[in-house]
């Protein structure tokens, strides 16, 4: 037999996708992958229908429908005050994955280190790994996942090519504020220090927080590149489109990787999603309030449950802690949650260097309020 010597040996098959696998074969209600169960704007289905029927099924050009990149450059100027240049700034990827992996890819040498804050999203430090590099992880202060800045201060040294700022944050819910923006500021000027901010969950911030971005940040601005996802804010995870704004030398590095990694993007898609920003640039900002009501909603169903929580301020997934009901691992609890009650849920440790040690699951709220009705309704008997 070929012996094959793999480049992420530790690398397994991602939780969401096993999470979502196991609770179909055992037909448990899936709160575990983050995706809606419900669909995207009929209006943006018909766009895209007609962007197919119309003819516009080749190529997109490689940095994305320029259409598009136009409207993404509007809105973001409208909602955070800075607008883009739609030429040199903005990139159209195959979902924020793809902004996050080409961005990497451009910007992390050989040796070079990254800092990731735990829990991380999964993607990252795989990508990292492939460039070369080494992932730096600094533990988020519970209860609030708050970042210790003095923390971060002393990781940086002359190796440090990237910190990845992941916010609103998955799988934690935690936001960050203008305080926390600055800090980090504060943390790299004065170094060749680059930002990578994942925040494909912008416009998801609830009780009064406003959105912001590294990309609008006058200090942070000319060192980040922004990843966002149309999945998150069109009800679209299938759809696969998302983008990047960096400034142009950054745009530049990242369009280096892009044309080779996916070239474009599916045209008729980005076609559609163009006309729809234009037609309703409402949808996106609407967002908070469409999800804090399915967060409350949520929370109120499972009033009477063992289950403890602190409200999230963000993303579409609310932590709960299980520690009144049982003292096991969250990967063990996860598996009795999805085999005994039929709810499935995502836990922590994957998301941590070493496994953690709070009694801490993740559900996705992105559903009809009949979805979250039965899984409260199961979660309430434990
Ligand atoms: N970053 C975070 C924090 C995410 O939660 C996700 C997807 N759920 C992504 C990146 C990837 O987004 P996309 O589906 O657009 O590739
Ligand atoms: N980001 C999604 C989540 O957190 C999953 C995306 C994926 O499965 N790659 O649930």
């Amino acid at each position: 037999m070929i012996r094959v010597n793999s480049k992420l040996p530790h690398v397994g098959t991602t939780i969401f996708t096993v999470m979502s696998q196991r609770s179909a074969e055992l037909g448990a209600i899936n709160l575990a992958q983050g995706f809606p169960d419900y669909d995207p704007p009929e209006r943006l289905k018909a766009l895209l229908a007609e962007k197919v029927r119309g003819g516009q099924n080749q190529y997109a050009p490689m940095a994305g429908d320029l259409h598009l990149r136009q409207q993404i450059a509007l809105k973001f100027g409208r909602v955070y005050g800075v607008e883009p240049d739609p030429v040199a700034e903005v990139t159209i990827t195959l979902g924020a994955t793809e902004s996050l992996f080409s961005a990497i890819q451009a910007l992390v040498h050989p040796g070079d280190e990254v800092i990731v804050f735990d829990p991380s999203y999964d993607s990252y430090e795989p990508a990292v790994t492939l460039a070369g590099g080494r992932t730096l992880h600094l533990a988020l202060q519970a209860p609030t996942f708050s970042i210790d800045w003095t923390q971060v201060r002393e990781a940086i040294n002359g190796r440090t090519r990237l910190v990845i700022l992941n916010h609103p944050h998955n799988p934690t819910g935690a936001v960050c504020s203008q305080a926390d923006l600055d800090a980090l500021a504060d943390c790299v000027e004065g170094t060749d220090v680059l930002v990578l901010a994942d925040e494909v969950y912008e416009h998801l911030t609830f009780d009064g927080r406003r959105p912001l971005s590294c990309a609008a940040h006058p200090r942070l601005k000319d060192r980040t590149v922004s990843c966002f996802s149309f999945g998150k804010t069109m009800h679209a995870t299938g759809w696969r489109v998302g983008y990047a704004i960096a400034p142009p030398e950054l745009t530049t590095e990242l369009r280096r990787v892009h044309q080779f990694n996916t070239f474009s993007i599916a045209s008729p898609i980005q076609a559609a999603i163009a006309d729809f920003l234009k037609e309703e640039p409402a949808f996106s900002p609407g967002l908070s309030g469409f999800y804090e009501r399915k967060r409350d909603y949520f929370l109120k169903a499972l009033e009477g449950s063992r289950f403890r929580y602190t409200k999230t301020p963000g993303t579409y997934f609310q932590l709960l802690d299980y520690s009144a009901i049982a003292n096991c691992s969250d990967m063990e609890f996860a598996e009795r949650l999805l085999v005994d009650v039929g709810v499935a849920s995502i836990p922590i440790s994957p998301f941590c260097r070493t496994p953690s040690k709070l009694p801490l699951l993740r559900f996705c709220f992105a559903k009809n309020e009949s979805t979250l009705a039965a899984a409260a309704e199961r979660l309430r008997i434990l």
